[in-house]
């Protein structure tokens, strides 16, 4: 009987696509979410093929039945062409492509009703501090018990108590009550003519309903976002879903704030904060088609949604958007070949634009649209390098003295300033004076961070911790441990004993850990209560504030130490970046960079602002080196917990090297951290011309070998980080 055979992607990554039978009296259709048995267990999985297929290996009297069918829409053709291009273009096992479809499995579970709790605004008799704090801290939100504990920072127990004692009740929560439509036309701009032009490009597109890669190229400030919502505007008008990519979960509730004024309600947000039940009612409003917008970090993007007719990915340049675990893609590359399934617009905003994604505007595969200038009477900011050299901070100190000078006039007019530095904590490395110690991370190749706020020494690479020392564990000399280079926290406690006077916030993801504390840091600096914000990258964009006039980067330099290929491109974006920050309104901006090297390319092109020539020669480079976007790399990643045994596999991944033309291999030699998570790392970089298919070479090469189990072989295609 035709149709009673399917073959069914099965969420075990070990695996691909297995045939099943399907039972009488089930139904199933190319994309359903099934039930499967797999040995003893049951698995889910994704019906891939239902035509009749050839009786293979398995006869028809062995196959097993599959066991149900989710309540749950099926997923689509082309996010099933999307997962297939994944797995083979990043050399990936399909079912873990298809894991980040499925988002989670509880997206699919039965119950349409939960149990929720929030504040009665009644006082409990008994007061005590946990439960103050408990209420102070949920504030007006809702959630399931652990949910609001972890919140508040209290054990469940204190808030089952706030419930008996009246101070907080029960609420029954529909898990699939509908989103708010937003309206095109709710808050629509005058768009001045440039942007307008622009704008009508792109409503035509979402009107074609045909792939269209663009490039929204425009300084910070010049209405990027306010343009991209005309084509978000004409995808609702024609009732098709939107996806809106961001770089960090940090920005989505500026993004939801902003989204809320243009279209009267706020899209619906994608991120791991999510509680499981707004997880699953997001999941169900997007494969179900009533989710118009969604806007979220880089895992949205392999949801299923029904009738995709737009794709944007906002600051497109952002190095975020590399995923360096599990499956490693690229989420702007992999969005432009969503757009390509799914026959729709995607739009590359960025202000910074890729050397990647130039070219491919050069090559004539992607349209640039260009926007003028800054909106309105905003002027790009000025910017100036101080030569770190001629004008050097007192002893011990990070902020050189015309930064000094610059941030004094700036606070007696009552503006804002933020200081930048890519390094949370207070310092990079403690040392002991004494005997030299240093203090390292047990499980990686890395100095442990001193965060001051927490008094505790961090590795920012594995998350393991100890607390800060006294005296040094070597030689137990007491008072000799000192903090060696700047974090923001040290470059906060400088600014705080140059301004005594002065309301200083730190802006790091130590910070501003969650969306609602974004909001909260958003509130404070548009109420003014913040003088000077001492941060991260994590604020270098997204952000809008009219009062903030004067950036300082505190150590131009650091990017460019390590000699990695994207180096130069890299600070150049990011300090443009931070420097778009600086006189948004109507106060003009300055930016001052604090740098050893004043003459280097990078900094000549940002105080000249010159970009194009800086590009034009990082490309010519990039050319004479066949590197990226002319040539490729891969990167082999060998890991175990055994040194010797990550050692011999790599090697033997050497040695099989097939000699082939367009194609060398470096290594194996120890990665760049060469200890990570408790596990030694070995690295081989494949360099390969354009003309070679790189990915089967490397499938095929690493199909033939064989390694012990203990041994994790990852492959990285298109690497950032070498
Ligand atoms: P970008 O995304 O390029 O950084 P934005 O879209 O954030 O630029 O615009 C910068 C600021 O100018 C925002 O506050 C935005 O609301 C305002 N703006 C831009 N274009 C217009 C317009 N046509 N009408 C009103 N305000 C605008
Ligand atoms: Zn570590």
């Amino acid at each position: 009987m035709p149709g009673n055979r399917v073959r069914v992607l099965v969420l075990n990554a070990a695996l691909g696509p297995l045939d099943y039978r399907v039972p009488h009296g089930m139904a199933v259709e190319p994309g359903s979410i099934v039930v499967a048995p797999l040995g003893p267990r049951q698995l889910l999985g994704v019906v891939w093929e239902t035509e009749r297929l050839p009786a293979e290996e398995v006869g028809d009297n062995r196959l097993r039945n599959l066991i149900a069918v989710a309540d749950a829409p099926p997923i689509p053709a082309p996010l099933r062409r999307l997962v297939e291009w994944t797995s083979d273009y990043y050399l990936a096992a399909p079912a873990s492509v298809l894991r980040m479809a499925l988002a989670s499995t509880a997206a699919l579970e039965g119950a349409r009703t939960t149990i929720e709790y929030r504040a009665t605004g009644e006082v409990p008799a008994r007061m005590t501090p946990q439960r103050e704090q408990a209420l102070d801290r949920i504030g007006d939100r809702q959630g399931v018990v652990r949910e609001l504990a972890g919140l508040a920072g209290v054990s469940d127990g204190v808030i089952r108590g706030l419930v008996k004692a009246g101070a907080m009740e029960a609420v029954e929560v529909d898990i699939d009550r509908p989103f708010p439509p937003p309206d095109p036309d709710f808050g629509a701009p005058d768009l001045s003519p440039g942007q307008a032009r622009v704008a009508s490009i792109l409503r035509r597109a979402v009107e074609a309903k045909a792939f269209q890669p663009f490039l929204l190229d425009g300084v910070t400030g010049s209405g990027k976002t306010e343009v991209y919502f005309e084509a978000v505007a004409a995808a609702i008008a024609a009732g098709r879903q939107t996806l809106v990519l961001l770089p960090e979960i940090a920005l989505t509730e500026p993004f939801l704030t902003r989204f809320a004024a243009r279209f009267g309600c706020e899209p619906v947000a994608w991120h791991s904060d999510l509680r499981q039940s707004e997880r699953r009612r997001a999941w169900r409003a997007i494969a179900g088609g009533e989710a118009l917008v969604t806007v979220g970090a880089r895992s949205a993007l392999f949801l299923p949604y029904r009738d995709l007719g737009l794709i944007v990915v906002d600051e497109a340049h952002e190095t975020s958007f590399k995923q360096e675990e599990g499956v490693h893609y690229h989420a702007r590359d992999v969005a432009v070949m969503r757009g390509m399934f799914e026959k729709c617009p995607v739009v590359l905003a960025s202000a910074t634009p890729a050397i990647e994604t130039r070219h491919q505007v050069a090559l004539g595969r992607y349209e640039e649209l260009k926007l003028p200038g800054r909106y309105g009477a905003a002027e790009l900011p000025q910017l100036s390098a101080i030569d770190m050299i001629r004008h050097p901070p007192e002893r011990g100190r990070w902020i050189a003295p015309p930064l000094v000078t610059a941030i004094d006039e700036t606070l007696e007019r009552g503006e804002q300033v933020l200081l930048f530095l890519n390094r949370r904590g207070y310092a990079p490395l403690t040392l002991c004076r004494h005997c030299g110690h240093r203090f390292q991370c047990p499980n990686c190749t890395a100095w442990m961070v001193e965060h001051r706020l927490i008094r505790r020494l961090a590795c920012h690479h594995c998350g393991h911790t100890i607390p800060a020392p006294e005296i040094c564990p070597e030689c137990e000399e007491p008072d000799m441990l000192v903090a060696c280079g700047p974090g923001v926290e040290r470059i906060a406690d400088e600014a705080a004993a140059l301004w005594p006077d002065a309301r200083i916030a730190i802006a790091t993801s130590d910070t501003i850990s969650s969306p609602a504390r974004a909001a909260e840091f958003v509130r404070r600096m548009e109420a003014g209560a913040i003088d000077i914000v001492v941060g991260t990258q994590l604020v270098t964009k997204g952000y809008h504030f009219p009062e903030l006039t004067l950036v300082g980067v505190i150590d131009a330099d650091l990017g460019l130490e390590g000699g990695d290929l994207r180096a130069a491109e890299r600070t150049f974006q990011q300090i443009m970046q931070v420097a778009g920050r600086a006189g948004r309104g109507e106060k003009p901006g300055t930016v001052l960079i604090q740098t050893h090297a004043p003459d280097t390319a990078v900094m000549r092109a940002l105080v000249t602002g010159d970009a194009e020539s800086f590009y034009a020669a990082e490309t010519a480079m990039r050319r004479d080196a066949d590197a990226p976007p002319f040539g490729r790399y891969a990167a082999i990643v060998v890991s175990a917990e055994e040194q010797e045994l990550a050692e011999q596999v790599a090697q033997q991944i050497g040695r099989t090297a097939p000699g082939i033309e367009n194609m060398m291999v470096f290594g194996p030699a120890p990665a760049p951290l060469a200890m990570l998570r408790g596990r030694h790392r070995y690295r081989l970089l494949v360099h390969a011309r354009r003309a070679l298919d790189v990915q089967d070479v490397i499938r095929d090469w690493l199909g033939a070998l064989e390694w012990s189990p203990k041994v994790r072989v990852a492959v990285d295609i298109d690497p950032y980080s070498f």
